[in-house]
């Protein structure tokens, strides 16, 4: 009875680490011929953390990763607009981390062999396909051979070819107009690190924070950033792809002015080594991802717009409910039926608010639309109480709120671990 994953990303492997901690055979299918450490930072969430730590991997990602302190919002000419404590800092019992998104995912992919095995993955394999049998799920592979197991869970991706075959008339992702350059470079810390901050507006914004933890002689970290702007909708359509790079020449003079002494936007983007173009792409909520004993989970399940820092949290999220309603439930439809209308939900309201301008960021157009981003006081443009209920709200709807998560029991129960 062994569980098929197709895709060995973030949510895969975490589910794969939680099926092993919970004593259920499974084995990942992953597209790619090795997991290589691609991609630029992400952060992990304070619900994910707390995921993490309780699969044991707490010094993994004391080692990787940089406890993110504080997250700030500012105006084009780096006036401060609102900044609030992150992780332990604002009382959650878990931090939060910003990481490299490769490194993470090498990282769960070393231990997941170390404990389940080298056999658990396995490379080179591209799924194309699911067929639910009288008491289990296939997984079809592209160089044609027929994988039997109990069920079947698609976690490859934004591009899913399970979630394609689900609805094969659903398309191409959804591009909003804004283009992302995202990159890494070596560069002095601000505000006494662990800061995210995202400067600006809709239409052009600069996100960044570090991935690693400053030098003690030279105060130089990695810092993370991602420059974006807005362009026409019937603009040329740019295919997402994570590994594209960008001519930095193209969008540095959007960003000449940009120097407000704790950060020097040109210097940041013209340091960088490589810079990745990415556009702003979502899909449409679904309304079903379970189909007998196949479902979806992360990104295949729920793309959505990086604004609020909880794509691959959520990811870590559905691997740890559907492992919990694996207890519950056993290997049956009935398991996946209850992580579905469990997280379904939620993932629908977090990609709605994303993109109608709920998401945290949304305070950097409001500022812009009211004030063109000049102001003295913040207080006399928006009341200090709209941008802390703003803040709070969103952290609720995507399931990170303080108080709520400090009290919530584990997903999986300690006694149910082996
Ligand atoms: C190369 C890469 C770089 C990324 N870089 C960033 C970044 O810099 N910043 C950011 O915010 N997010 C990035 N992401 C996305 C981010 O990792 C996800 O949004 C989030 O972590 C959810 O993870 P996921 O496992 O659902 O999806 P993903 O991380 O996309 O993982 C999907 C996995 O499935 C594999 N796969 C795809 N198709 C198939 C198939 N048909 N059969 C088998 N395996 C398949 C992929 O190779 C990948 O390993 C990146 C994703 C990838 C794949």
């Amino acid at each position: 009875m062994t569980i098929l994953i197709a895709g060995g990303g973030i949510a895969g492997l975490t589910l794969g680490l939680t099926l092993h901690q919970i004593g259920v055979p499974f084995r990942i299918y992953e597209s790619a011929a090795e997991i290589r450490p691609l991609g630029v930072g992400i952060n992990l969430q304070p619900n994910a953390v707390r995921e993490l730590f309780d699969l044991g991997l707490e010094d993994h990602l004391e080692r990787i990763g940089v406890r993110t302190k504080m997250l700030g919002f500012y105006s084009k000419f780096g006036k401060t607009i609102w900044e609030e404590p992150r992780g332990m800092d604002a009382g959650y019992a878990w931090p939060q981390y910003s990481v490299h998104r490769g490194e993470l995912q090498v990282m769960l992919h070393d231990v997941l062999t170390e404990r389940a095995g080298p056999g658990c993955i396995v490379t080179g394999a591209r799924a194309v396909g699911f067929e639910n049998t009288e008491n289990g799920a296939d997984l079809l592979l592209e160089n044609g051979e027929r994988v039997e197991g109990s069920m079947v869970i698609a976690a490859d991706g934004i591009h899913s070819a399970l979630r394609a075959q689900m609805y094969p008339d659903e398309g191409e992702p959804i591009w909003n107009g804004r283009i992302l350059w995202r990159a890494t470079t070596p560069a002095k810390d601000y505000f006494g690190g662990g800061a995210m901050v995202m400067i600006g507006h809709d239409h052009l914004r600069l996100v960044a924070y570090p991935i690693s933890d400053p030098d003690p002689e030279s105060g130089v970290a990695t810092i993370n950033w991602i420059a974006e702007k807005q362009f026409n909708l019937d603009d040329a359509w740019r295919k997402e792809d994570w590994n594209l790079q960008a001519d930095i020449d193209s969008f540095l003079p959007l960003f000449r002015d940009w120097k407000f002494g704790w950060i020097d936007a040109p210097e940041l983007i013209s340091g960088a080594e490589a810079v990745y173009e990415y556009p702003l792409v979502d899909r449409d909520p679904l309304p079903q991802w379970t189909f007998g004993r196949v479902t979806l989970m992360g990104d295949a399940a729920h793309p959505t717009y990086p604004v609020g820092s909880n794509g691959a949290s959520q990811a870590i999220i559905d691997a740890r409910v559907i492992g919990a309603r694996l207890l519950e439930h056993g290997q049956t439809p009935a398991a996946l039926q209850a992580y579905e209308s469990q997280i379904r939900p939620i993932t629908t309201a977090v990609g709605l608010a994303n993109r109608k301008g709920g998401g945290p960021d949304a305070v950097l157009q409001r500022v812009e639309d009211l004030c063109g981003g000049h102001f003295d006081d913040i207080s006399e443009v928006i009341p200090h109480e709209d941008l802390a209920a703003h803040a709070a709200k969103y952290k609720s709807i995507a399931g990170f709120s303080i108080e709520e998560l400090n009290a919530k029991p584990p997903i999986i129960p300690p006694s149910a671990t082996r």
